[in-house]
């Protein structure tokens, strides 16, 4: 009866891998309290709506891989796919706004429907920083320092890369999206059938197709750095001052957007040579727009999560 297997993509962790995966979250408590982060718990799940109208109707993550049901009282509710949302939704519902800026950390399993392989579970593990109520580049720079004495502190950083790019505030953006569309519009017949619905809705997302057909197509493309007003300029000027000051080895990469819709002026990701095509051990980036797409007052926030069976 296959009923005693785990379901796909899930694992039972136990012996050495139990005891890796305990050090990770051991090591990063210990930092992030050093760096005066507070820990946060928030429920494994959230009503459905917490992620969709924040993650972006088009990203895979809402169009493919959420764990969404009705339960006993017909309440549509979803596993949580990752943490930020979540967080927001606890920082306006539990009254935490009052703190004024927060630096939040966690640790947890997260769910997606995706096509397990080596490195991609459908429950898998997150660690999490945020900081909510900072809008200076000093926030994110933090953040990288943080993410960056993680990677040290285990041990692992010898084979790992900063990859940073901007996407710029909403004027940039919308800038660099009617470009995106003009470009695509000319190989709309190429695309994949996810892209020409993203060519309407949010061309970005076509910059993080994993279609070898649309990636073929990515070479020529608009580049944000050339749509980026001076605002956004100055802002990601002084990120990757600050990273270069601490010495993080950074590259600046022109074909990071990032999965989620809600990501603004800085993001990034941490990729290790050691793990092949499931490189990525961390990543995040700049929200300033989530908080009040979600109905709250305007608030900037900032934060990453890394996979803690790609960390172990
Ligand atoms: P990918 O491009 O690999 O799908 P992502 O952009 O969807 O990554 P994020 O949403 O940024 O990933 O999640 C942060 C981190 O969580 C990733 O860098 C990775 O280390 C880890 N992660 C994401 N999805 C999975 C998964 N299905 N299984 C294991 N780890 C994962
Ligand atoms: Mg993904």
């Amino acid at each position: 009866m296959s009923k005693l297997q785990p379901v796909r993509g899930t694992r039972d962790i136990f012996g050495p891998d139990a005891r890796r995966f305990s050090h990770v979250v051991k090591v990063y408590q210990k930092i992030a309290l050093a760096y005066g982060f507070e820990e946060i718990s928030t429920p494994i799940f959230e009503f459905t709506d917490v992620f969709k109208r924040t993650l972006g109707e088009t990203s895979d993550v809402v169009t493919k891989e959420m764990y969404s049901f009705a339960d006993r009282s017909g309440e549509m509710l979803t596993l949580r796919p990752e943490y930020t949302a979540g967080i927001a939704r606890a920082w306006m519902s539990g009254g935490l706004a009052q703190h004024g800026v927060m630096k939040l950390f966690a640790h947890g399993p997260m769910f997606r429907y995706e096509r397990p392989q080596k490195g991609r579970y459908r429950q898998f593990h997150q660690l999490d920083a945020e900081i909510i109520g900072a809008a200076e580049p000093a926030a994110d720079i933090e953040l990288l320092a943080l993410a960056w004495q993680l990677l040290c502190d285990l041990g692992i950083s010898d084979e790992i890369t900063l990859h940073l790019n901007s996407l710029g505030d909403s004027e940039s953006r919308a800038a660099y999206r009617t470009a995106l569309v003009d470009y695509f519009s000319d190989h709309e017949a190429k695309l994949s059938d996810d892209s020409r619905t993203r060519l309407h809705k949010n061309p970005m997302r076509i910059l993080d197709s994993k279609d070898p057909g649309d990636r073929a197509l990515l070479g020529d493309a608009p580049r944000i750095s050339d749509y980026l007003n001076d605002l956004s300029k100055d802002f990601f000027g002084a990120v990757c001052e600050g990273v270069a000051a601490l010495d993080i080895p950074y590259t600046h990469d022109e074909r990071l957007v990032r999965g989620l819709d809600y990501y603004s002026h800085t993001a990034f990701e941490f990729i290790t040579q050691a793990l092949g095509s499931q490189g990525t051990v961390l990543g995040g980036g700049r929200y300033d727009g989530l908080i009040e797409l979600m109905g709250g007052p305007s608030t900037p926030g900032v934060g990453w999560a890394a996979g803690i069976e790609r960390l172990a």
